[in-house]
């Protein structure tokens, strides 16, 4: 195994269908893990009621995303629920190098872009507990009109045939078990020996621990 990596900082990338319960599972995670940080994606999505620019999105015109977008400032991006979504690659690169660890939440889409980029990357789906808990989960939002929900019903079932290209997955039946083992997945992904020898470069050497 090779001990050189690339970056210091681990990569999560956490998809699901909208009302798996997947902002909140990975909020109480950042609120545990303070040494993760959540990517801010750029979308051309109107900001709901509450949402603030620059703290749960970049929110942006189409024309200034594509030609952000064809000037590859995105690490990947993709159309979902007819908006467009991308992640900073300058972000990302940075902070990675730096040894943080960045939390991705975006599509299947996007997943697999990163993937291709750092396959390195874990990779974890938030499945709902039934599909009529995912049903019920979306009526009671009430941020959006009937037809985005329904729109977004359908486009759950897309997204979770997309569930396998995932290396973890995780039922969000109860919230504190769907979080020790979202927890138990990020401290595992830590430990990894390519992981820990990029973060820990100057131990390794101490202790004479050298690529094979
Ligand atoms: P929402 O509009 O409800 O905040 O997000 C809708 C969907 O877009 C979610 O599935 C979310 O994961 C996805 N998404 C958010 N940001 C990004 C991004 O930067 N890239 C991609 N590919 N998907 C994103």
């Amino acid at each position: 195994m090779s001990l050189t990596h690339a970056f210091a900082g681990s990569l999560f990338v956490v998809a699901a269908p909208s009302g798996a319960g997947k902002s909140t599972l990975v909020n109480a995670l950042l609120a545990q893990e303070p040494a993760i940080k959540l990517s801010i994606s750029t979308t051309t999505r109107q900001p709901r009621p509450g949402e603030t620019h620059g703290e749960q999105y970049y929110f942006t015109t189409a024309e200034d995303f594509v030609a952000r977008a064809e000037a590859g400032e995105f690490l990947e991006w993709a159309e979902v629920h007819g908006n467009y979504y991308g992640t900073s690659r300058i972000m990302v690169e940075q902070e990675m190098k730096k040894g943080t660890d960045i939390l991705l939440e975006i599509d299947w889409q996007g997943a697999r872009q990163v993937r291709k980029q750092f396959p390195q990357a874990t990779g974890i789906f938030i499945l709902p507990p039934s599909i009529a808990a995912l049903e019920d989960r979306l009526k009671k939002r009430a941020t959006d009109e009937p037809h985005v929900i329904t729109r977004r019903l359908l486009a759950a079932g897309g997204e979770i045939a997309h569930a396998p290209e995932f290396e973890y997955a995780i039922i969000n039946e109860e919230f504190a078990i769907a979080l020790s083992e979202l927890t138990a997945i990020v401290r595992a992904a830590r430990c990894r020996f390519a992981q820990q020898a990029a973060r820990n470069a100057s131990l390794f050497a101490q202790l004479g621990i050298h690529a094979e």
